[in-house]
């Protein structure tokens, strides 16, 4: 398995669409629980990773998002969430999270 780039400070970015996401205007999440086959290493602090994940629904292209990897000892990890997305919009997110449904690869 090959691992994205690793970074401790979230982008400011949309992960999907790479629009600058202003401080003030609101923030869109999606959570994501990993399967159990998914080696993605837990740490203690959480950090930022990038995944690949195909480009839309029926695509073989991937593309790199960002994600948080929730630390071992978060609020977010104790509810069962693995992996935090950050959106600039509703319609981002809901695109990704269609596509998450079927596939996603770690790179
Ligand atoms: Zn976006």
């Amino acid at each position: 398995m090959e691992w994205g780039k690793r970074y401790k400070t979230p982008p400011t970015t949309c992960c999907w669409c790479g629009v600058e996401i202003s401080q003030d205007s609101p923030v869109y999440s999606l959570s994501a629980t990993i399967r159990q086959d998914v080696e993605v290493p837990i740490e203690k602090e959480a950090y930022i990773i990038e995944v690949a994940v195909p480009k839309s629904m029926d695509s073989t292209q991937y593309v790199s998002v960002w994600a948080i990897v929730t630390g071992r000892e978060s609020d977010a990890k104790k509810e069962g969430i693995d992996l935090i997305f950050m959106f600039c919009s509703k319609k981002c997110a809901s695109e990704l999270k269609e596509i998450l449904q079927t596939k996603i690869k770690f790179r």
